[in-house]
């Protein structure tokens, strides 16, 4: 398959075509499924039904995850790393006929225990994450620097040390599972009501390498004076956490999977999360998380551009600043990048820019091409809004992504940035600069 797909030249063909190529696909897995279980003698129609969607999702998944992993496929677009919300141990028949799948990066939050979806007339609460009998969720132990917000993760005997800014936790590690398989509705679905369903989106996305492939680099020059020195390639490293409605987490059963979101309530017993009956496993306090990876950009400045001594509101809001100028001149959906703070070894400051569509989709690729353009964009975005400039609102820097960092966005902050890159000639690319030494420095998980 992979063979005959390559010949007709895939590389050219549209989104659409590849969507319509992934239900052909998944089609014909399901049919060998029926033949399959037909031979092997189960003859029950139902079973089979619930064998062949299973599998089917299973061979569309692996299928699909193993074309775009070899590059015959590109990653984004498709459901390579989709899970689903099962509904299918409930009481109600509606159950059965819900196919509620997500991304993994958007199912940690959406699915989360505990978190509330509205589907076939019904309120489904998520009951807990699906486990494979035999197979344990991957799960690594991570810190994120109280001091700094670097991120870094492990195994069991993980250094509490910040490799930023060696600052030492004072907490133990955190822990998180990849739900790979996906999650499990509660089997008592309820009537919809007017109340909006709960979600919870606590948690955030850190940097888990910035290794990449596919490295360009350039330099910009300010007219007066600073440098801006950009690295931008694919496959860099990210993931995603869910850190459930108060931030600690969930806890989550050892030995069935039930969950619920961490609320200082003692816990005492639970209903195992498939049979109903009652479950004795532990209960265990993890995170969710979704590493993927995708394009990145890493951009930093020297002390002319930006001085060392510049606090992170003035970083944070010149990161705003340079995502909605990028969405608004490069015609991006500011949906689909997204960027952090990133500290490197050495307690340095830098913006890290992605796309937050796993496997990438070449946003931020462009942005290194253009970020005069974008620098540009940005100022006369910050400089046009009419908000107090020690304040920021919906016109200029916030969105509904970034509301945890809306009290410190300031649009005179970003100005007082933007204006020295912009000043005289503008931003202009330094073709005589060398890129930057130790940006090749990586911050690789320990
Ligand atoms: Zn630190
Ligand atoms: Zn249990
Ligand atoms: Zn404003």
């Amino acid at each position: 398959m992979a063979a005959a797909l390559e010949t007709t030249g895939l590389g050219d063909v549209h989104f659409h075509d590849l969507r319509h190529t992934g239900n052909t696909l998944a089609a014909t897995g399901g049919a060998t499924t029926r033949e399959l279980m037909q031979r092997m003698g189960h003859s029950s129609g139902h079973l089979v039904q619930r064998y062949e969607k299973t599998i089917s999702t299973l061979a569309r998944r692996n299928l699909l995850g193993y074309l775009a992993n070899r590059n015959v496929l590109p990653k984004y677009g498709f459901p390579v790393d989709t899970v689903e919300l099962r509904t299918s141990y409930s009481d109600s028949p509606v159950g059965g006929k819900l196919d509620l799948a997500r991304d993994l990066s958007t199912a940690i939050y959406e699915y989360a225990p505990g978190a509330e979806v509205v589907a076939g007339g019904l309120v489904w609460r998520s009951g807990g994450v699906y486990r494979l009998p035999g197979r344990e969720l991957v799960g690594k132990h991570y810190f994120a620097c109280e001091q700094c917000q670097h991120y870094w993760e492990g195994d069991e005997d993980i250094d509490p040390t910040c490799p930023s800014c060696s600052f030492v936790a004072r907490r133990r590690p955190g822990q998180y599972y990849v739900p790979e398989f996906g999650f499990v509705a509660e089997s008592q679905p309820s009537k919809t009501t007017i109340a909006p369903p709960r979600r919870s989106w606590n948690g955030a996305t850190y940097v888990r390498s910035l290794a990449a492939e596919a490295i360009r680099e350039t330099t910009w020059q300010a007219g007066a004076g600073g440098t801006a020195y950009v690295r931008s390639g694919s496959r860099g490293q990210l993931v995603a956490l869910s850190e459930g409605p108060t931030g600690a987490g969930y806890l989550i059963c050892d030995w069935c999977g039930a969950g619920r979101p961490l609320d200082g309530k003692r816990v005492t017993s639970h209903s195992h999360l498939l049979r109903g009956i009652e479950c004795a496993g532990p209960m265990r306090q993890r995170s969710l998380a979704h590493p993927y990876e995708t394009d990145l950009l890493d951009l930093a400045f020297d002390r002319l551009a930006m001085p060392v001594n510049a606090d992170t509101a003035s970083w944070r809001s010149l990161l705003y600043a340079l995502l909605e100028g990028a969405a608004e001149r490069l015609e991006l959906s500011r949906d689909d990048i997204d960027g952090m703070l990133h500290r490197r070894p050495g307690n340095e400051v830098g913006i890290v820019m992605f796309d937050t569509v796993p496997g990438g989709a070449g946003g931020v690729l462009r942005i290194a091409d253009a970020l005069d353009r974008v620098v540009r964009a940005a100022l006369d975005r910050v400089s046009a809004c009419d908000c107090g400039e020690e304040t920021s609102c919906y016109g200029c820097l916030r969105s509904f992504r970034n509301q945890r960092h809306h009290e410190e966005l300031s649009r005179g902050a970003a100005l007082g940035v933007l204006r020295p890159l912009v000043s005289s000639k503008g931003l202009a690319r330094a073709f005589h600069l060398e890129p930057r030494p130790d940006l090749s420095e990586e911050t690789k998980g320990a």
